[in-house]
């Protein structure tokens, strides 16, 4: 994509911070609740996180625990975040705020932008603790964004999903969880998940999660390089694809356990989360993204 090298001013580098040490948080029950139900960019692993009186179980596997420091006093060392990792964090985010922003000004509305945290291997978030492990995941508590840049490498490696587009595209996937916070539509679904049988909560939170996928590519649909034309490239839909391909949670199940689950679904087929992907891609319209859980 191209997107310059202006960036973003909603961005919180806490790379270099150790540990728990910042902020009480908590959160809520609806903040407990809810980094399960975003937490997981298709990021795979068991691990329970114990946090405040909430337990936050991520299903899954080959998540490796970042090496989280653990509870201790915040040290402010230095930042550790690249570069090039802060520019492709700043300036995607910047132009989900330009595209967002439009968006929302045409149906008469305004939007306020989230803010994002790069953070190294643990922090704490307004619903509770921060693991790398978890990935990228948005806080409804305190609306913020939460990535460790050490993610990209996994992209690429793990994933086997290269190229600057599947960056963006789990950046703009947070956001797009973001834009479904502002919408009233994440606190629909968790009152609906709260009264559903486990089946229909996963059902309900695949809905949540293609539709922000589908947002996704609204943004890059909609994103505009410096000079006004669109930001994408050639490749970058293909790029984006095979991302979505690779994170789809019948791909995750097949690789981890050897067989598929589809109750068990939390984000989504590969196929589905390819076609959500696509939906926002090829329409730029966020009405376009209705994925209602059956
Ligand atoms: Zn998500």
């Amino acid at each position: 994509m191209r997107l310059g090298d202006e960036g973003s001013g909603n961005f919180d580098d806490r790379t270099g911070q150790s540990g728990f040490g910042r902020g009480g948080g908590g959160g809520n029950l609806l903040g407990c609740l809810l980094p399960f139900v975003l937490s997981r960019f298709g990021i795979v692993g068991v691990l329970v996180l114990l946090v405040g009186y909430c337990a936050l179980t991520s299903l899954g596997g080959g998540g490796i625990l970042g090496g989280g420091s653990g509870a201790g006093p915040t040290a402010s060392s230095a930042s550790t975040l690249s570069a090039e990792d802060k520019r492709t964090l700043t300036s995607v985010l910047l132009s989900t705020e330009k595209v967002w922003g439009d968006i929302f000004q045409k149906n008469g509305k305004r939007y306020t932008p989230t803010t994002l945290v790069a953070y190294s291997n643990a922090n704490q978030s307004g619903c509770g603790a921060a693991q790398a492990a978890m990935g990228p995941f948005y806080c409804p508590t305190d609306k913020e964004i939460y990535i460790d840049p050490q993610f990209f490498t996994e992209l690429r490696s793990k994933f086997n999903a290269p190229g600057d587009f599947p960056q963006a595209y789990v950046i703009a996937h947070e956001v797009g969880h973001h834009i479904q916070d502002l919408e009233g539509r994440l606190d629909q679904a968790a009152t609906a998940q709260a009264r559903a049988s486990r089946a229909d909560g996963n059902a309900i939170q695949v809905g949540i999660e293609l539709q922000a996928d589908c947002y996704a590519g609204v943004w890059a649909a909609n994103a505009k390089a410096p000079d006004g034309t669109p930001a994408l490239e050639p490749g970058d839909v293909e790029e984006g694809m095979r991302a979505a391909d690779a994170i789809g949670d019948d791909t995750l199940q097949k690789e981890m356990q050897g067989r598929v689950v589809p109750e068990s679904f939390t984000h989504g087929s590969a196929a589905q989360r390819m076609a959500a992907l696509r939906t926002g891609l090829q329409s730029g319209n966020p009405a376009a993204c209705n994925f209602n859980a059956r």
